[in-house]
């Protein structure tokens, strides 16, 4: 980051050598010392410094100067940089006329020239001086800035992606702020309407794809090694803490991850039933620590990849990614987890994403102050989200299917729901359209007993209902349920016999073992498994006793 500049003017190039001969003594670690020979040469610098969004702290002007005053440099300098501190260098004759500027044009102090010894006569007044202007003064963002309409979907595509990889970032709302700011102009200059994202160096990217925003932030999108002992495939809890595991008992482990780590827990605002945590903890703030635990036991974790094939060429297995690489490897942990269901309503496939979202309470929620939001939904996820999005929003109407609150959430939620004035709760209600024709604009949900329908405006529907494995990519290799959910160990088992079709080891396949020998399954996906974070993290960790067993099976054959 550029330091703040300290300027020193004056056409007298003894008294300006002087100057910044003094400024720089004192204050070159903290400040930029330059100097100009004249009131347009530093109106001219000024400009650049501006244009780089460079501050300035502290002007030391001459008075006296052909072509343009002190006073009158320090007037027009003032239109550029107003928090700057104003010093007039004055000799005794001008006293006058600097006691006049302090009043007139809000000079902040005149020196009187010369100002021997600095260390009484100059740096005790500038210190004051550059301590106030350090109390108001904010550092420019240096970080990733993104310029798009509040409801675009790219627009929250990539606020999440950035949010959930614990990227900072600034959010500039095209509708809301004015044109004049740099972003703004520089937004409106490519093409209009998209999301522009800037980046720390300068470089900008009309709505990059993750994988591009990844590269651009220095997040891995590519593998380091050849041949893994461990694929991991999702980095939610089941994949995290299996990295940990697999990592620090030294087996050369990967974990591919398409979104963010954490999976949904890391969407999650706050887990209270975690253990170890009593007073609660943030999805992100679990993720982050177990995405440290993992790196600091040599884990990689690729980042913006998606895996879209599992092929077998024994005694290897080979996951494919979307961008064509490959990851090869002896055993796989396919730790890929759930998503919300669609929600079938006239209006809210064609608004999804332009004010109608899949979860994401923690992207949007800051964006929803004193709007009305609705939510459906009535398990954990659901309950969390309506006490978070109700620190912002002024009303939070949570429309449940079933008659009672109780029956899917945990209880602390509920309580806390029903004593929360701004949650209203509709039981027995489902959504019945979504109204908008850009924009998502209000939402008409029916009971489902009684037959009546309520219209609300809301700017935001947030849906968080059933969930589905996504598994469809590893196609015929894996055995799946009629749902989707991978099976494994016992749930293999045709009628008497334990060891499912094809199968190969002369062994019954491991708990958590899917049909292929070396593919594992953990948490979420996994065909009647638990759905919390707690079970999402012992299977994973399960999962890698019994990938060393296998590992040792693999290794005494000669692989
Ligand atoms: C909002 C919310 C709040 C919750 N609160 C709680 C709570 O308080 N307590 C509790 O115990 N449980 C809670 N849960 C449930 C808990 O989060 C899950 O049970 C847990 O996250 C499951 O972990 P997992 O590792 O199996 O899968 P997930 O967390 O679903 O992670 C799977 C990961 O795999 C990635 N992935 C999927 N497919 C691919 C692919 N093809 N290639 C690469 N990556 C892929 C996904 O992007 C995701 O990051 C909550 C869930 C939600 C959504």
């Amino acid at each position: 980051m550029a330091k703040p500049v300290l300027m020193a003017v004056d056409d007298d190039p003894q008294v300006l050598r002087a100057v910044e001969r003094d400024l720089r003594k004192k204050y070159s670690d903290q400040y930029r010392v330059l100097r100009a020979e004249s009131g347009d040469a530093a109106l001219a610098t000024l400009k650049q410094l501006d244009e780089r969004d460079d501050d300035v702290a502290l002007f030391v002007v001459d008075q006296r100067m052909p072509g343009m005053s002190g006073v009158e440099f320090l007037e027009k300098a003032q239109k550029i940089y107003p928090e700057a501190k104003r010093v007039l260098l004055t000799a005794y004759a001008d006293t006058n006329a600097a006691i006049a500027a302090i009043n007139e044009a809000g000079i902040d102090y005149y020196l009187m020239k010369p100002w021997d010894p600095p260390e009484t006569q100059l740096y005790p007044k500038l210190d004051g001086l550059l301590e106030d202007w350090q109390s108001r003064y904010k550092p420019p963002f240096e970080g990733v800035k993104v310029a798009g309409h509040r409801w675009s979907p790219e627009a929250h595509r990539i606020k999440d992606f950035l949010s959930r990889n614990l990227i900072p970032f600034q959010w500039h709302d095209i509708e809301e702020e004015p044109t004049s700011c740099v972003v703004m102009e520089r937004a409106e200059a490519e093409r209009p309407g998209q999301t522009l994202v800037i980046f720390p160096d300068g470089s900008h990217l009309l709505e990059p794809t993750n994988a591009q925003l990844a590269t651009k932030v220095g997040m891995r999108t590519t593998a380091e090694k050849p041949f893994y002992d461990l694929v991991i495939v999702g980095s939610g809890p089941g994949g995290l803490a299996a990295a940990v595991y697999g990592a620090s008992e030294g087996l050369k482990t990967i974990v591919v991850e398409r979104e963010a780590p954490g999976g949904q827990a890391g969407t999650s605002s706050r887990i209270e039933n975690y253990l170890g945590f009593p007073g609660g903890i943030s999805g992100a703030d679990l993720a982050g620590r177990a995405i440290a635990q993992a790196k600091k036991f040599g884990a990689e974790i690729l980042s913006a990849q998606d895996a879209c094939t599992l092929r077998v060429e024994d005694p290897y297995r080979i996951v494919c990614m979307h961008d064509g690489s490959e990851l090869r490897c002896h055993s796989v942990l396919i730790a890929t987890g759930v998503w919300y269901s669609r929600l079938d309503a006239p209006g809210v496939e064609r608004l999804s994403g332009r004010g109608i979202f899949y979860g994401a309470a923690m992207t949007e929620a800051k964006g929803c102050e004193n709007r009305a939001v609705v939510l459906v939904g009535a398990g954990n996820s659901a309950g969390q989200a309506a006490v978070y999005f109700a620190k912002y929003a002024c009303d939070v109407h949570l429309v449940v299917r079933g008659s009672s609150l109780g029956a899917k959430m945990s209880q602390y939620l509920v309580d806390r729901i029903e004593s929360d004035p701004k949650i209203h709760v509709h039981l027995n209600s489902e959504i019945v359209e979504a109204h908008g024709d850009e924009y998502l604009s209000a939402v008409t949900f029916g009971n489902r007993k009684t037959g009546e329908k309520t219209k609300l405006d809301t700017a935001g529907l947030f849906i968080f209902i059933g969930a589905t494995p996504q598994t469809d990519w590893v196609g015929d290799v894996l055995r799946r349920d009629d749902k989707g959910f991978i099976l494994s160990g016992p749930l293999l088992a045709e009628g008497e016999n334990r060891r499912p079709k094809g199968w190969k080891p002369d062994r019954d396949p491991f708990l958590l073992e899917t049909c292929v020998p070396g593919v594992f399954v953990a948490g979420d996906v996994r065909g009647q498994s638990v759905k919390r974070v707690a079970a999402a993290v012992g299977e994973g960790s399960i999962a890698v006793q019994f990938i060393h067993e296998y590992l040792r099976e693999v290794r005494g054959a000669g692989a």
